[in-house]
């Protein structure tokens, strides 16, 4: 027997799969019938690239940052595809309001695709893009993120900018995973990894912020421009608080008055143990807390966010 009576069987049972909506080669379908190639370059190389955004009680969050970091992702990996960003603003809206989900994570992504004779030469192969909405997921549990995340400082360096740009969102994930095993070898729940200078980068799939004396520092280089980091910037602005990109040596971590981690996956995610000891008193520290709050705020903020139309 094959495994196709069963996954025929999946189709029909919403309940087997995680309920999203996909969109691939003009057309909508349920997210466990997405599919690619196993000749993909995006598969078989990681040769790809992605963003994620997030739909909160019926909004996009800005969308727009994430349109605008998209296209230089794809400019930079010489990928292209056949929309332009009203057209994947259209897709996505459709795949939510298809789904009915009204707290998503949304994904778009271009992977290199497949070269019909499969050449070695990525100029050959057609770039695919495809999209999909599922409901919404967080780095941190709802536990987690009531009394802070444990997080370990791996000694597993990421990939340098001069061999990955890490300003391209990227599933180039072999250094954060190998963090990820080495922190729960610690018994932490989620890793950060550090860049060939001993200074903090960021983890899988977010960024790091610490607060020292009132005032907020995160990693200048080597990491993803995030769209939540973004965020915590203008939001440090409006409340009148010192936030500065720097280098940030591994060690001033276990000094922090607070550290919290951030992710369009999640949000503003407070740390309350590194390396199993406690940061500061061991608790969610008052600035993490002001940040976070104006963070979710900003979700009905027409400025900040785009109602998705449900009456398809
Ligand atoms: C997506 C991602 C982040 C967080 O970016 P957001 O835009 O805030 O979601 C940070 N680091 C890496 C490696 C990522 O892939």
């Amino acid at each position: 027997m094959t495994s196709r009576p069963i996954v025929e069987r999946q189709y029909r049972d919403p309940h087997h799969y995680p309920e999203g909506i996909a969109f691939q080669d003009g057309q909508y379908l349920p997210v466990s019938e997405a599919k690619i190639s196993v000749l993909d370059w995006g598969f078989l190389h990681s040769d790809a690239t992605y963003d994620t955004v997030h739909v909160w009680d019926g909004a996009f969050f800005r969308l727009d940052r994430h349109l605008e970091r998209f296209w230089g992702s794809l400019e930079r990996l010489r990928m292209s595809i056949p929309y332009d960003p009203a057209q994947v603003t259209e897709i996505l809206h459709n795949c939510v309001a298809l789904s009915g989900h009204r707290n998503a994570y949304v994904e778009m992504l271009c992977t290199r695709g497949t070269s019909p004779s499969f050449s070695r030469d990525p100029r050959d192969a057609v770039n695919r893009f495809m999209a999909f909405a599922v409901p919404f997921g967080s780095v941190a549990n709802a536990e987690q993120l009531a009394r802070g995340l444990h997080i370990a400082v791996s000694d597993v360096v990421r990939i340098p900018p001069s061999s990955v740009d890490p300003a391209i969102k990227n599933y180039h994930w072999l250094d954060l995973v190998r963090g990820l095993f080495d922190a729960y070898d610690q018994g932490a729940e989620t890793a950060l990894v550090v860049d060939s200078q001993g200074n903090v980068a960021e983890g899988p799939g977010f960024n790091v912020f610490l607060v020292k004396d009132g005032s907020l520092a995160t990693p200048a280089d080597g990491v993803l421009a995030g769209i939540t980091r973004q965020s915590v910037f203008e939001i440090c602005e409006e409340l009148g608080l010192a936030c500065a990109p720097r280098a940030l040596p591994r060690a001033e971590l276990a000094g922090a008055d607070e550290l919290f981690i951030t992710s369009t996956a999640g949000g503003i995610m407070p740390v309350t143990r590194i390396n199993d000891r406690p940061v500061n008193a061991g608790a969610v520290g008052p600035v993490t807390r002001r940040i976070k709050d104006l963070y979710w705020a900003k979700h009905s903020d027409p400025a900040w966010s785009s109602p998705v139309d449900y009456s398809l």
